[in-house]
């Protein structure tokens, strides 16, 4: 295997300005990685190889012309196919839109096609993001890089398999209630959900608006500022985006990559460990608490009482949003239409024909669950009482974010479970989410950084949460401990995944 396809996106970017390679050898070793160990991890649904090296050899041409050119060109990424990019098939893990290809690129998608990132392809993921397995996606599922066997989290675990398996250094995820962190926790990967309005959401295939953030998917903390940076700010385009420049990202992660936390108080929130967390998850959590302290931050610990009903208010919310969302797949406009198998055609039929084969058993599922808890009589209710829990868990970080400048908790409960093991039985995999969720409904950025593995030798992943708009401090504590971490393991922990076998 070339090593380029082992270096982050920071050292290739150096590479790639010194001249010591070009983005087309970049790109191809990339592609060729693919070709080589996708089989069968399957974490892509499109490969585009020919744009990618179209794209490479431009990027290449302007260097040598002497163009200044952003730092990040010329490093290839993978996009979740929830994101709409012009040209390329885009189905959001979904029949209904198979075959589609939009009209036009998401505002992340122009950023990155701005700045010269050679696209590899689109990575698959449960169908509308729904899901924290990928098992629900309508093309088959992802494979955990760490065991074949397992999933790779979700929805996002497309993305997180191509980071973790060495297939693209970089990769767009997205987050409504844990799809970036959750999916890097149990990759060994780094994901970060932005503040809700830091990325622009134009162009995402909405699932539930009021929660959904794109984000990065990464091998090491300064990656994630560095695409963080490029695909953030403010779009008019997006009327939530938050019309002000983001904080220095990467300066946070360069600064915490000293390991040096002197004065910065860390709030370990108490519900979220303790029963329903695995003995290894928590054990690691405890020891890079240690570390951090030693690191000079002053440990509390900080109370939320109300996390216990952010799942079933999540849970409201997220589906009623969805219902709405999904109305307009209607076999009107765009993607699948099925005619009715009897009948005259009306809009009626044509719409229950299309949706009902269209349409998965899980999107099925929260369709009908969002439906009922929006319906006149039941509002107030569902729907209402649970908007009323979310404003209780803001006041809770509000509470929290004043005796702590981060707060922390591990970001899934367990390691990679087997596939097929959850997925007839929905409330156990809607409970993988329970750390994850409740930055979501408070709209507060959140990101994981790989933890160490547990008893079964699988990665955890370590949570930090910081208040909206000061996402800088996730990079400054996360780099942090993974400087720390690094030099005790002797190196990133994905070097300790099993080498995947390249077939071709
Ligand atoms: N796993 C969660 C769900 O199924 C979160 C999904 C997401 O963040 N897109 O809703």
């Amino acid at each position: 295997m070339s090593d380029w396809t082992r270096l982050s996106a920071a050292a290739l970017a150096e590479k790639l300005a010194a001249g010591e390679v070009t983005s087309v050898k970049v790109t191809q070793a990339h592609l060729d990685r693919i070709a080589a160990v996708d089989g069968a991890v399957h974490a892509f649904l499109h490969v585009s190889a020919a744009e990618a090296l179209a794209t490479a050899a431009d990027v290449d041409a302007r260097r040598a012309a002497g163009e200044q050119l952003h730092p990040l060109a010329g490093v290839p990424i993978a996009v979740k196919d929830v994101v709409v990019t012009k040209g390329l098939p885009t189905t959001a893990g979904s029949k209904i839109l198979e075959g589609w290809v939009p009209p036009y690129d998401a505002t992340l998608v122009e950023r990155i096609k701005a700045a010269g990132l050679p696209i590899l392809g689109k990575t698959n993921m449960d169908e509308f993001a729904m899901g924290s397995s990928t098992e629900h996606s309508a093309y088959g599922n992802t494979h955990n890089p760490w065991d074949l066997d397992r999933i790779p989290g979700g929805s996002g675990g497309g993305s997180a398999a191509a980071v973790a398996a060495y297939e693209a250094p970089l990769a767009i995820g997205t987050d409504t209630g844990g799809s970036i962190r959750q999916p890097g926790a149990v990759t060994g990967t780094v994901g970060v959900k932005p503040t809700y309005g830091s990325v622009s959401r134009y162009g995402l295939i909405a699932m539930a608006s009021s929660l959904d953030q794109a984000g990065p998917v990464t091998r090491t903390v300064l990656d994630s500022a560095l695409l963080h940076e490029l695909i953030g700010g403010h779009d008019p385009l997006d009327s939530t985006s938050i019309p002000e420049p983001l904080p220095a990202l990467v300066e946070a992660a360069r600064q915490g990559a000293s390991g040096d936390l002197s004065g910065v108080r860390v709030g370990v929130i108490r519900e979220l460990q303790g029963e329903g967390y695995q003995a290894g998850v928590l054990a690691r959590f405890e020891e890079s608490l240690a570390l951090l302290r030693q690191a000079g931050a002053e440990i509390v610990e900080v109370s939320c009482p109300h996390f216990e009903y952010a799942l079933g208010a999540y849970y409201l919310i997220m589906p009623s949003e969805a219902s709405s969302n999904l109305a307009k797949f209607d076999g009107m406009r765009f993607g699948l239409r099925v005619e009715p198998s009897e009948g005259p055609a009306t809009a009626e039929r044509v719409m229950s024909a299309t949706r009902g084969q269209g349409f998965g058993d899980e999107v099925k599922r929260r369709v009908i669950l969002g439906t009922y808890a929006l319906s006149a009589g039941y509002y107030d209710a569902y729907y209402g009482s649970a908007q009323k829990v979310r404003t209780l868990i803001q006041r809770d970080f509000d509470a929290a974010f004043a005796q702590a400048d981060v707060l922390v908790s591990p970001t899934a409960p367990t390691t990679a479970f087997k596939l097929g093991e959850k997925l007839d039985d929905p409330l156990a995999m809607y409970l993988n989410d329970v750390a994850t969720i409740p930055a979501n409904l408070a709209g507060v950025p959140g990101l994981s950084v790989p933890n160490g593995v547990s008893d079964d030798g699988l990665p955890v992943g370590f949570q930090v949460l910081a208040p909206a708009k000061a996402d800088d401090r996730l990079y400054r504590v996360g780099a942090a401990l993974e400087a720390l971490l690094e030099k005790e393991w002797g190196g990133p922990l994905l070097d300790r995944a099993p080498e995947l076998e390249e077939t071709r």
